[in-house]
């Protein structure tokens, strides 16, 4: 797969992922180097002895976690951009995310950012925390962003434009905006069936196939609850309007 797509499988992912004791007590680099090839600038950089000495250059990195002070050496050192820091210690609900960076113009601080996957597809909406500019303008950036915790391992990019911005429309068929459904949870407003009832998010023609899940996603964010755990609205199949016309008078329907 990784060598048709450039994207890991799930099992590469599970392969590199730090073990969860070790999530929840400290930040942690991630280093997704999946192929022996022969390079070893993260070993060189880590001068706190978390990365295993190669025995051959085409090794792959080996990271010991407990060594690991999450200093982001590797991360600006490694050619691959392959190295991130993970904290999932950061807050109660947020983990962040520091991501090499190559681009120009950098995010700034305090930024919302659209936090995008290994294959470039927006995530979620990510606050930008710190920026870590390189010293020398060919020198790798760092940007780490705050994010929902259950996404720490799979946010590994980002996009400036924030596609979740309170202004984006999220149930197209009744122009629902994401300020409006914010604004819905935070009076109090937490399930799905109370959302649609109120604001007529998911009543239109498509009948919630665009909006459900951005929904709950917006849920999860505000109250921490779990998505597989939200009662779902009745599913009804999408309707498509007729012009009453075509019942009384035979006209076609193409
Ligand atoms: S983040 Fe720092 S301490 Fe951790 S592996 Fe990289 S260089 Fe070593
Ligand atoms: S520096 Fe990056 S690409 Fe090179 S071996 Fe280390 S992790 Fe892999």
């Amino acid at each position: 797969m990784i060598e048709k797509t450039g994207v890991p499988t799930k099992e590469d992912i599970e392969e590199i992922t730090p073990p969860k004791e070790i999530r929840e007590k400290q930040a942690v680099a991630v280093i997704e180097c999946y192929k022996e090839i022969p390079c070893n600038p993260c070993y060189t950089a880590c001068k706190f002895g978390a990365i295993k000495e190669f025995e051959d250059i085409n090794d792959r990195p080996e990271i010991i976690y407990e060594k690991c002070v999450a200093c982001g050496q590797c991360v600006i050192k490694c050619p691959g951009l392959a190295i991130f820091i993970i904290d999932e210690t950061y807050s109660e609900t947020e983990a962040t995310v520091q991501i090499p960076y190559e681009y120009l113009p950098l995010p700034k601080e305090g930024d919302y950012v659209t936090a995008l996957d290994r294959a470039g597809r927006p995530v979620c909406r990510a606050k930008v925390v710190k920026v870590r500019k390189g010293k020398h303008p060919n020198m790798t950036s760092t940007v780490t962003m705050a994010v929902p915790k259950e996404h720490s391992m799979t946010v590994r990019s980002l996009n400036l434009e924030d596609y979740f911005a309170d202004n984006t429309i999220i149930c197209r068929c009744e122009g629902i905006t994401l300020g409006e459904i914010r604004q819905l949870i935070s009076e109090g407003y937490t399930t799905i069936d109370e959302i649609k009832r109120i604001s007529r998010a998911g009543m239109g023609p498509c009948q919630g196939r665009t909006c459900r899940h951005l929904i709950m996603q917006e849920i999860r964010n505000a109250t921490g609850q779990n998505m597989e755990d939200m009662l779902m609205p009745t599913f009804r199949q999408p309707t498509k309007p007729v012009k009453l016309g075509l019942f009384v008078g035979g006209e076609g329907d193409d």
